[in-house]
C-alpha cells in the first residue's frame, strides 16, 4: 500500500517517497512539507526577489571552492591564480 502526501503548497496528492519529495529529517515524515517541483519554483522566486542573495551566495561558493583548490593543489596553480 502506498502512501500519500498532499503538498503544503499545490495540495497535489503525491506518493510520498523521495521522489516527489526532498528530504527534511527535521519533519516527522522525513520529508519535506512541499513537493520537489514547489521547492525549486520556490527557490527560484526567491532568487528573482532577492539577486544581490544569490549573487552573494554564487560569489561565496565560487570563493570556497578556489580556496579549496589551493589548498589541494601543488603550488604551480597558485602561480596560475
Ligand atoms: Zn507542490
Amino acid at each position: 500500500m502506498k502512501k500519500f502526501k498532499i503538498c503544503g503548497r499545490c495540495k497535489r496528492k503525491l506518493p510520498n517517497t523521495k521522489e516527489y519529495f526532498h528530504a527534511n529529517n527535521q519533519s516527522v515524515d522525513k520529508l519535506h512539507y512541499y513537493c520537489k517541483k514547489c521547492r525549486s519554483k520556490e527557490r527560484t522566486e526567491w532568487g528573482r526577489k532577492n539577486p544581490d542573495k544569490v549573487f552573494k551566495y554564487w560569489l561565496n561558493r565560487r570563493w570556497k571552492e578556489r580556496k579549496e583548490l589551493i589548498g589541494r593543489n601543488s603550488s604551480d596553480t597558485q602561480k596560475e591564480l
